[in-house]
This record gives structure tokens, sequence and C-alpha cells, in this order.
């Protein structure tokens, strides 16, 4: 009796046009997670099966549940799509099973198949009615829920189903750049953006000697965390010291946050021009702190004409930490080494900061010139899932 995992795609099947460009990017997707594993990997319109060795199923369960695009998935018995072979699989089947109660639910997809799904569920019942003792049909509450799908050329009997990630195939979106601090918000900003199918490379702002090499060490670790839902993660890492200590030279300290960030953003969009990036990411969330006013939020994102998604921005904190402790981000955010926005935090930052004020702090320091070094000296590393230490390009 062989088992394969068979796979449902789920939110894909919405998408007509693109249908086989979802599948594809899925299917690759797969092939990459797995290609430690001896696998075969085989796919059609509706579903993808996976051939394993059974030493690895765990190991290989755990790789697809972070493959987004993937709807459910189950460990299924595989048989030739010919009547008499699927009654005598299930025969043998239910014969080692301990169970009083049973449904059996069919579906037949194969249209040439000569028996439809409505005849297909009392004829396999009646086969487990007869080669089982002691066991009733219960449609309302069966105690074992047997599934069979039919299709073209093979055929499946299964009792389980997992929950996937969900979401798109990574890759099915282009790329975005992921503004990554060591913070709690924007590694869950990250995962969600990846589950809407964004490559997502990360961006973390250091501002060395004012903040540490552990500092880097956690966004690093972080990274290594969304990377278990990517081939691999990039991570380009930003001097920001010189513009830091510019703007904390030079700027009015209540608009020092504001100014800080319209550096960040003006910095994102150079980056996202070079790295071919279409959207910026972040994990900024509606009346969290200063800097995340409505009104910080629209003099901040004027310097851009890019795309600024925020994941989170409408989540209350509790809900971000219970999506932090799913994707096990949580345990490493909460490490309490400084990011460079609190070790310069000033005492009173703008709730309301205004455009024009904001204009005005800019001129007092030439920060084009810096920006464009900063944009220019950027380190990248490529972070993967499964590696203790990472490389440096
Ligand atoms: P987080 O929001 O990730 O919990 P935080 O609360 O320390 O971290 P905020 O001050 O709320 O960060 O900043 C809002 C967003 O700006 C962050 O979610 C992150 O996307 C981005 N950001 C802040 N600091 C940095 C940094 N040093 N490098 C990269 N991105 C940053
Ligand atoms: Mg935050």
């Amino acid at each position: 009796m062989k088992r394969v995992i068979l796979i449902k795609y789920g939110e894909l099947s919405t998408k007509k046009g693109n249908r086989n460009f979802f599948i594809n990017t899925l299917y690759r997707m797969i092939q990459n997670k797995l290609k430690n594993f001896d696998v075969k990997i085989y796919k059609d319109r509706s579903r993808m099966y996976i051939e394993f060795h059974d030493s690895d199923l765990d190991k290989i369960k755990s790789k697809l549940d972070c493959i987004f695009g993937i709807h459910m998935y189950h460990i299924a018995y595989i048989v030739d799509t010919n009547i008499d072979s699927i009654k005598s699989l299930l025969i043998d089947l239910v014969k080692n099973m301990n169970f009083k109660s049973f449904k059996v639910e069919s579906k037949r997809s194969d249209k040439s198949f000569p028996i439809h799904s409505q005849e297909l569920n009392p004829l396999l019942g009646a086969v487990v009615l007869k080669n089982k003792d002691g066991v009733v049909v219960d449609v309302h509450h069966p105690e074992l829920l047997i599934k069979v799908e039919v299709r073209e050329k093979y055929s499946f009997i299964y009792f389980n189903a997992y929950h996937g990630a969900g979401g798109y195939p990574l890759g099915s979106q282009p790329r975005g750049l992921l503004m990554l601090s060591g913070g709690i918000d924007s590694p869950v900003s990250g995962y969600l953006a990846m589950k809407r199918g964004v490559l997502v490379d990360c961006v973390y702002f250091e501002a060395i000697p004012h903040t540490s090499l552990e500092a880097r060490n956690k966004v690093i670790e972080l990274s290594r965390k969304l990377a278990k839902y990517a081939p691999d993660i990039r991570l380009h890492i930003v001097n920001f010291t010189p513009i830091q200590e510019e703007i904390y030279k030079n700027c009015s300290p209540s608009y020092c946050i504001t100014i800080m960030r319209r550096m960040m953003y003006r910095i994102m969009e150079k980056l996202a021009n070079k790295y071919q990036a279409y959207a910026i990411i972040n994990g900024e969330s509606v009346g969290q702190v200063a800097s995340q006013t409505l009104t910080s939020m629209r003099v901040i994102n004027e310097v851009t004409c890019m795309p600024v998604l925020r994941p989170v921005a409408c989540f209350d904190k509790l809900e971000i930490i219970d999506l932090a402790k799913k994707i096990d981000t949580y345990d490493i955010s909460i490490l309490p080494y400084e990011d460079c926005c609190t070790v310069f935090v000033p005492k009173h930052p703008v709730i309301n900061p205004s455009l024009e004020q904001a204009k005005k702090e800019e001129e007092k320091f030439d920060f084009l010139s810096l920006i464009d070094v900063a944009v220019d000296s950027v380190d990248t590393i490529v972070v993967r899932e499964e590696e203790e230490f990472s490389d440096l390009l």
C-alpha cells in the first residue's frame, strides 16, 4: 500500500487566467524546500502529490507547514483509477483499523469514470460493511471519515487532513523590502506580506556604536525565522550612524523621530530601486507610538510615492504578539538589545507633526549626500533557515 502526500491549493483556485503561473510557483517552492529529501513531486490543475520515504514524513510535513499556497494536505493511499483496485485497497485499509461507525465521502473529478459520486458513497460503504464486522454507517457523527478522490489516472483514499500555511505561493508577487527592526511587529509584518506571495528582502538600519552587534544578530535570527517560508532571505544592513548623528546634532528634539523616519523611507525607496522591489513593508501600527499617528504617517510617507504595506496597521498589540508566538519570533524580539530608534528616542516626540516644520528641520543639514553614501555602502547577508552562520556577500 503506497502512500503519498496529496496537496490542495485552496485560494489559488480563484485565479483563473493565472492558474498555471501560481501552480508552477508553488511547485518550484516545494521543490526548493524539499531538495534535501528523496521525493517525487507531481502536479496537475487542482492537486499536487508527493512520493516520499516513510522515515522522512515528519520532517517533510514541517517543511510543508511553512509553504504558502498550500491550503490543505493529506497523507493518502494511492491506487490506479479502476473500481476494483479502489475497493480492494479500501478493504485492506479498514481491515486493520479500529472504529465503530464510518462515512464515505467520495469525489469524482475524472468525469470519464463511470460511477458518479452519489453512487460511489453507498457502493464503497457497502464494501466496508461487508468486510468489517460490527461497524455501522453514521452520516452525521462518524468515528471514521473515509475520503475517496477519483482522479484521472490515480485515485486516493485518506482519513486525515492537515491545514497548510494558506495564502499565495511565495514569488507570485514581486519583491518587497521589509524594514526589519529587532521589535515584535516587523517580523510579523514580513510573515504576513510573504503570505500574500511577496518575495521579501529585509533592511535593517544599524547605528553602531550606539547599537550593538548583539542587536544585529537578533535581526539576523529574526530573518532566519522568516527564511523558513522562503528559499532564503537577503538582509541588507544600512549604516545609519552618520545620518542619525546629524539629525540629533541639528534638529529640534521633538522632530528627531519624524525626520529620522523620513530619512529611512528615502533610503528604502532608493534600495527598492536598487534591488527591483515594488513596495516598502514595515511594522507600523496606527496609534502605537508618536511616529505612528495618522498625522505622523502622512508627514513621514510624504517622501515616497512607493506603496507602503503595513500589514499590522490595524492589529492590537496582543494580536501581533499572538502571531509572533505562532511564527516563533517573539522570544527573539523580546531580547533586550537597543535598536537605533530606541537609543535616540527624545523625551517628547511630536505626535502631530506638520509637514512644513519637518521640511524646515531638514534644511538644517545636507542629508542627500549622506543618503547616497548609506545606500551605496549597504552590506548584504544571505540568511538561510538551516544555517548557524550567515555568509557575508
Ligand atoms: P517593531 O515595530 O518591529 O516591534 P519597534 O516597535 O521597535 O519594532 P517602531 O519604533 O514601532 O519599531 O518602528 C516601526 C517600524 O519601523 C518597525 O516595525 C520597523 O518596520 C521599522 N523600523 C524601526 N526601526 C528600524 C530599524 N532599526 N531597522 C529597520 N526597520 C526599522
Ligand atoms: Mg512597533
